[in-house]
């Protein structure tokens, strides 16, 4: 219980400090490590809850898949340093800053 209580909390400051900093180049540089650490964890606490066998061959690509499309689909604005697509559906990333309207391409 302890470890999800940590992996919420760290998966949350994690997100908020992707809405706060406004460096783009950093959080370009971090976001891959952040999705990684987030998603590795959260592996790590279904195993230890005991999930095996189909659950956990279906959870595995399926997350990998999900931190693919994350890592692919958020950008970050050079003009006005906004974290842009992490809450927007679907895999394609946006064009354009919904902040500033600057071409993310
Ligand atoms: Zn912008």
């Amino acid at each position: 219980m302890g470890a999800i209580i940590f992996w919420f909390v760290f998966a949350n400051i994690g997100m908020w400090y992707f809405f706060i900093d406004r460096n783009a180049a950093r959080k370009r540089r971090l976001w891959p490590i952040v999705v990684i650490l987030v998603n590795g964890s959260f592996i790590g606490i279904v195993l230890g809850l005991g999930l095996r066998g189909t659950g956990l061959a279906l959870m595995i690509p399926a997350i990998l898949l999900i931190s693919a499309a994350q890592i692919y689909k958020v950008r970050f604005c050079d003009n006005c340093g906004a974290t842009v697509g992490l809450l927007t559906r679907g895999i394609l990333p946006p064009a354009s800053c919904n902040k500033c309207a600057t071409d993310l391409n």
